[in-house]
């Protein structure tokens, strides 16, 4: 199968002919229609930040398309059948994955670091991974599932606990907090407050709904415009990783508020004024990937036509170009959302 390979040490894809191994019993050979380019694909493959744990990489973490094999042991897919690949991969044996809270895994990784992923023509593997795709959802936005709708979704609903009616803000509006802002519009937020350094990514939150957009320059501590703007937040989401965000955003937070990091960032995260915190209850908690629940209530949401990610899909292009599409995503050239990745085009 043709495929775009990181050769080890490279900063760029290079197309290969890669053989495909025999099938185990256990998983099912995917023909891809649609694969996401990530920003991690560009911390990955563009700036060499992780490392591959296989050879030959295939990077690739948000794939949809069509089953063309599956082995002895599978049984929940047939041939023709239209699915979604998760990104995450786990142990499924340790207590977190028993418990179906597979982003707990002991041994979580992400499929296109630690085994092949979906910047090729076939992708194979475990059928646990794999969620049917209905008709009515393209290829394109069924693979921005797998993780640019589904990791916020995760953030927002299960550790943010985002109730009906609630005061949201959404810090950083790029590829994984718009979507943030779908889907806290999709489960009821009263007023939804988007907050970016580049005002394309505010547009494109005022697009999905975000009520009040907070234009901010680099560096800048939100926390206080925040407070001033709203009044008050009861979940904040932040997709920067920029530790002054945090701090400053404590103050703005109600009683019961949750503060939810979802940006990896390097520096420390200092609390001031620790007794706001506490009198008020307000919680600080992280939140990576998704579990088995996040695909299959998203595609209920989408179906129940409270989501719609039409807009997610800035451009359509062939395996060739996806070196050139992850610099247009890193330059934001076009103010995109999502490229995506089809093997079929030629
Ligand atoms: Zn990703
Ligand atoms: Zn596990």
């Amino acid at each position: 199968m043709k495929a775009a390979v990181l050769p080890s040490g490279s900063r760029s894809l290079e197309i290969q002919e890669l053989d495909l191994p025999p099938l185990p019993p256990n998983q099912v050979k995917v023909k891809v229609k649609a694969c996401g380019i990530c920003g991690s694909d560009i911390h990955f493959i563009l700036h060499g930040k992780m490392k591959a744990t296989y050879s030959p990489c295939v990077p690739g973490h948000e794939t949809s398309g069509v089953v063309a094999e599956i082995g002895d042991q599978v049984t929940k897919f047939k041939l023709g059948d239209r699915v979604v690949v998760s990104a995450g991969t786990s142990c499924g044996k340790c207590k977190h994955c028993l418990a179906g809270r597979e982003n707990l895994c002991e041994n979580i990784g992400v499929i296109g670091f630690n085994q092949r992923g979906g910047f090729a023509e076939f992708i194979q593997t475990e059928e646990r991974y794999l969620h049917l795709l209905p008709e009515e959802i393209p290829f394109a936005e069924g693979a921005i599932l797998a993780d640019a709708v589904s990791t916020p979704y995760h953030a927002i609903k299960y550790q943010g606990e985002l109730k009906a009616g609630e005061s949201v803000a959404i810090i950083g509006c790029g590829g994984l907090g718009i979507h943030a802002v779908a889907i806290a519009k999709a489960l009821g937020a009263a007023k939804i407050y988007a907050i970016d350094i580049d005002s394309g990514s505010l547009e494109n939150a005022k697009a999905y709904g975000a009520d009040e957009l907070i234009l901010v320059e680099k560096n800048m501590q939100v926390g206080k415009v925040l407070k001033e703007k709203s009044g008050g937040i009861d979940l904040l989401c932040d997709f920067t990783g920029y530790m002054p965000n945090i701090e400053s955003s404590v103050r703005a937070m109600n009683r019961g508020g949750r503060i939810v990091l979802v940006g990896i960032g390097r520096n420390k995260l200092e609390i001031p004024m620790p007794f706001f915190l506490i009198e008020r209850q307000i919680r600080i908690t992280g939140s990576y990937g998704s579990d088995r629940r996040a695909i299959p209530e998203l595609i209920q949401l989408y179906q129940e036509k409270k989501l719609n990610l039409t807009k997610s899909i800035s451009g359509i292009h062939k395996l060739e170009d996806t070196n050139e599409f992850l610099h247009a995503l890193e330059e934001k050239k076009g103010n995109p959302i999502r490229f995506i990745i089809n093997p079929e085009l030629s």
